[in-house]
């Protein structure tokens, strides 16, 4: 006879641990005895400890404007946190003791180590912390109030630079939800002020940049800027956090200086097939979220919404200086400051980004296109080379440019392809104007500029080929670059870009190294880099081991 036999289902968010974990924790941190209502930790503060009952019970509260909302009790073997424990940030609940307990008071330094050494615990806490946190979010259990409108630009920056920084908020649209107007009364809003976030419940930012959110939710609170660093990162997309996790898992006092919010290019993609170990894909929101919370438990900084505007390399130690003011000294620096894909000015264009428009015309675009018609614009070789192939999967390629012809910006070769290639489309003088569809792109309108005509067509499929700009004008004249600004490296720069760049060494530049010893570019801003997730992340990591031999050079 068979049985089966139920098992109680794990539960990850708010497990209890076996006495021998309790005993392993003990080491990182103090016993303490607390009295029933102490409060152990306040919203809002920084830097919050991390609380294991032994005896008693804890219960987390979550504070609005007049009253408490009870969200869990913890019970002996259970702790206490989410994932700002990881980065320091503000905390968002309250946790006050419901009964005379014994409690074990870890520090969040202690904790890190904790996380690092011991990887059985390591593995339990983690995915709490991260699994709470998705919880806050999910039920908008934060400090901040976003009132806006989803037709509304400035609402929709806000929203994303929240999101993209994993913090809860509530979101209050004017044109949909109701009792609107107490909200607006009790904060002195009006409505021409949108989007306005209510930080923390006390300060009201009315259409507040990325840089005030971060400074009044204290984004970057903790992080030392005047500590000199081992390595300094600039840009947190894929490369730069490879290299953050990298750096810091083997013992490197890393920093990154990110001017918006983990994710770079990636973080916009609704879901990439092609990086390994995710066979149904993930979206790049995801991929970031997990790799900068891998980060953070390994030790490393980050600043965010926050530019580097300038290196200074004069002199070694180098530094960077952020948003015009402040000096980060860097003993080694990594650019992976990635690059910006030149957009037309199409307002839904981002809607659709993943969903129909792509900046890539791989086999992986190709496939979704099959037996379709598609469009492209641009009239460099990557838009030829791209209409040229799509031709070969789609019923028909559109190509549109707004100059008068090809012959400037094209490869002879691939203008006589598209002449000859009765599937493809040359529309001169031609621009799209708008963009159709709810969920996927679902037709194009487009306006032939000499005349004025206008044509509407159901197309599904946008490729925009016009090009990616490097973030590098912020170097001036420090580095070689090539002819399109991208960082040359490693055998890339030639014998007379080195001697014009001075290179001091008897040795020749390491592979990901720029024309200046021990400053490293990585991913999409290096010139010759593959524009692909997995390639960014491997040049993040390899680009540590040579920060380890600039270190000791
Ligand atoms: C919509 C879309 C979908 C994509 N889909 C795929 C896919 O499915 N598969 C795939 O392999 N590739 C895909 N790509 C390409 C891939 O995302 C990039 O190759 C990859 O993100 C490059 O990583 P990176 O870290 O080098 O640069 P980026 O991702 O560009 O990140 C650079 C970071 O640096 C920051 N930064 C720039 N300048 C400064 C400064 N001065 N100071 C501080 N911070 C700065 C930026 O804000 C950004 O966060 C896609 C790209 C896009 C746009």
């Amino acid at each position: 006879m068979v049985t089966s036999q139920r098992t109680e289902p794990i539960d990850h968010v708010f497990p209890t641990l076996a006495q021998s974990h309790a005993d392993r924790l003990r080491r990182y941190g103090v016993l303490r005895q607390v009295e029933a209502g102490e409060t152990l930790l306040e919203p809002g503060t920084i830097d919050p400890h991390f609380y294991v009952v032994v005896d008693g019970s804890l219960e987390i509260v979550r504070e609005t404007r007049d009253s408490e909302t009870l969200i869990h009790v913890h019970l002996p073997g259970q702790f206490t946190g989410e994932a700002n424990l990881l980065s320091g940030r503000r905390a968002l609940v309250r946790i006050r003791a419901r009964e005379r307990s014994e409690i074990i008071d870890i520090d969040r330094p202690q904790l890190l180590r904790l996380l690092q050494t011991d990887s059985e615990i390591g593995e339990i806490v983690t995915r709490a912390l991260i699994l709470r946190r998705a919880e806050l979010i999910g039920r908008g259990y934060g400090d901040a109030v976003l009132v806006g409108s989803r037709h509304c630009a400035g609402t929709l920056r806000v929203r994303e630079f929240l999101t993209k920084n994993g913090h809860p908020f509530q979101s209050i649209d004017l044109d949909t939800d109701d009792g609107v107007q107490e909200l607006l009364d009790t904060f002195g809003i009006r409505s021409n002020d949108i989007p306005v976030l209510i930080c923390r419940c006390e300060v009201v930012l009315r259409n507040p940049s990325n840089e005030e959110i971060a400074d009044c939710l204290g984004f970057n609170e903790l992080v030392n800027l005047d500590q000199m660093r081992d390595v300094v990162i600039v840009g947190a997309g894929p490369s730069g956090m490879a290299a953050a996790v990298y750096a810091a898992s083997e013992g490197l006092d890393a920093l990154v200086v990110e001017m918006n919010a983990p994710g770079g290019q990636a973080g916009s993609s609704s879901r990439i097939e092609n990086y390994l170990g995710f066979p149904n894909g993930i979206s790049g929101q995801e991929l970031a979220s997990r790799a900068w919370n891998q980060a953070q438990k390994f030790g490393a900084g980050l600043v965010v919404a926050k530019h580097a505007t300038r290196l200074l390399c004069e002199k070694r130690p180098y530094a960077i200086e952020i948003d015009g003011g402040q000096r980060v000294a860097a003993r080694t620096i990594i650019i992976a400051a990635g690059a910006q894909y030149r957009k037309p000015e199409l307002p839904s264009l981002h809607e659709f980004e993943g969903a129909g428009v792509y900046y890539g015309a791989t086999f992986m675009e190709a496939q979704l296109c099959k037996d379709e018609e598609v469009a492209i614009v641009g009239g460099g070789n990557s838009a030829g080379q791209a209409a040229v192939f799509l031709a070969n999967i789609a019923t028909h390629v559109h190509l549109f440019v707004r100059s008068r012809g090809l012959t400037d910006t094209m490869s002879r070769y691939l203008i006589r392809r598209i002449e000859d290639n009765d599937r493809i489309t040359l529309r001169t003088f031609t621009e799209i104007t708008e963009l159709q569809g709810e969920r996927h792109l679902e037709g194009l309108t487009w306006r032939h500029t000499p005349t004025g005509d206008v044509e509407q067509r159901a197309i599904r499929h946008l490729f925009i080929m016009t090009g990616a700009a490097p973030s590098t004008a912020w170097l001036e004249k420090c580095l070689v670059c090539d002819e399109k600004g991208f960082i040359k490296t490693g055998a890339d720069l030639t014998r007379d870009d080195l001697h014009a760049a001075e290179w001091p060494l008897a040795r020749a530049p390491h592979t990901l190294e720029t024309s200046l010893p021990g400053i490293f570019a990585v991913g999409d801003v290096r010139s010759g880099s593959m524009k692909r997730v997995a390639s960014a992340v491997g040049e993040g990591a390899a680009a540590v081991a040579l920060v380890h031999r600039a270190l000791r050079e």
